[in-house]
């Protein structure tokens, strides 16, 4: 490809052309928005195009601060970060109060299962404020199951430590399982993801459960529902910007009637992830999408690269944007009131004690 062509080919945070100064269709005047559901890493030159940041030198908080700036013209205040142990001391000292932490559990095949207690007892020390459990079907010959043994008796001492949030990375988009999951043996099907979820929820029910990105359904609002209906301390998060833009739109009035009927289960989160040469534009694309998918009646095409839409040939590139316009009350309690009532944003941070032993 010529430097010409590829100089033509529109940035991923904008495909469109679409004028994100453009604010008027935001009607949310109220408290900060929260953000349950975030990356914000120290950066480092080395990282990877995708997954888990590299680690020694070089570390710079430049991206993160890029990000909470954007944030706070979106008015989202506070925002909930799943990083490495080792990040948070850094990010707290820089950011205070604007940044809460989550820390994910989980270890590699053939370590022993004190890897995954040690960590624990890291971000316990740390004073998390949630635990994650990711759980993909990508990370199963990886043995990272919700269920896993190790996973259930790490839950058990963070409980007894006084953890009270439970956040899981359930299944994945319908259209991975049709394109990417074929091989049914290896990752299961959508719905055999569902079954260690629901065994988690029984053994531990007085945790609160976050299943993250709409608990991984919003194909589904009617499997949503019933899951909400039998397990009472299950909450969805909204994030993933392109999964819930393509369908939350395509299934508007499943979601947006479910979210009413139900809103103190849903939490704002936006699944933002600090990379080292991103453009501040990429982190307004994600907010104002965020927002303007709940908040408004705005209806275009999303102005976000989607590779896994798979519209009419010949058709637009990206799916259709179209707002749920979320009534006020619901609003509220969806990007503020729910997770302050939840993590309790304004307890004093106790020290957590370890949990050998216990
Ligand atoms: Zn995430």
């Amino acid at each position: 490809m010529s430097e010409n062509q590829e100089s033509t080919i529109p940035p991923e945070y904008n495909v469109t052309g679409q004028d994100y100064s453009d604010r008027r269709h935001f009607r949310y005047v109220g408290p900060p928005i929260v953000d349950v559901h975030a990356h914000v890493f120290q950066t480092r030159p080395t990282d990877p195009k995708d997954g888990p940041p590299a680690t020694g030198p070089g570390a710079s908080t430049t991206q993160a601060e890029i990000m909470l700036d954007v944030a706070k013209e979106f008015n989202v205040g506070r925002i909930y970060s799943m990083c490495p142990a080792e990040d948070i001391p850094v990010l707290r000292d820089r950011f205070g109060d604007r940044l809460g932490f989550n820390g994910p559990i989980s270890k590699k095949l053939d370590e022993p299962d004190d890897v995954a207690y040690r960590l624990l007892d890291r971000f316990l020390e740390l004073n998390v404020s949630m635990l994650k459990l990711w759980s993909a079907p990508r990370g199963r010959e990886r043995g990272l199951v919700v269920d896993a043994p190790w996973r259930i008796e790490a839950v058990r001492r963070a409980r007894v430590a006084g953890v009270r949030i439970i956040m899981v990375h359930i299944a994945d988009p319908d259209a991975w399982f049709r394109r990417v999951y074929t091989d049914v043996a290896k990752f299961g099907t959508k719905a055999d993801q569902y079954g260690p979820f629901e065994k988690m929820m029984t053994l531990f029910p007085d945790l609160i459960w976050i299943g993250a990105h709409m608990g991984g359904d919003p194909e589904h609002a009617d499997h949503l529902e019933s899951l909400l209906e039998r397990f009472p301390n299950l909450h969805f998060d909204t994030s993933a910007a392109k999964w819930q833009i393509r369908e939350a739109s395509a299934h508007r009035e499943a979601i947006r009637s479910l979210i009413c009927r139900k809103p103190d289960r849903f939490l704002f989160g936006s699944d933002l992830v600090t990379r080292h040469n991103l453009q501040s534009e990429h982190y307004v694309s994600r907010y104002w999408c965020h927002r303007t998918l709940w908040e408004s009646d705005w209806e275009g095409r999303s102005p976000i690269a989607d590779p896994d839409f798979q519209g009419p040939e010949g058709g637009p590139a990206t799916p259709p944007l179209r707002g749920l316009n979320l009534p006020n009350e619901v609003l509220e309690k969806v990007y503020h009131g729910n997770a302050e009532r939840l993590l309790r944003l304004k307890e004093p941070t106790s020290q957590r004690s370890s949990t050998f032993g216990k």
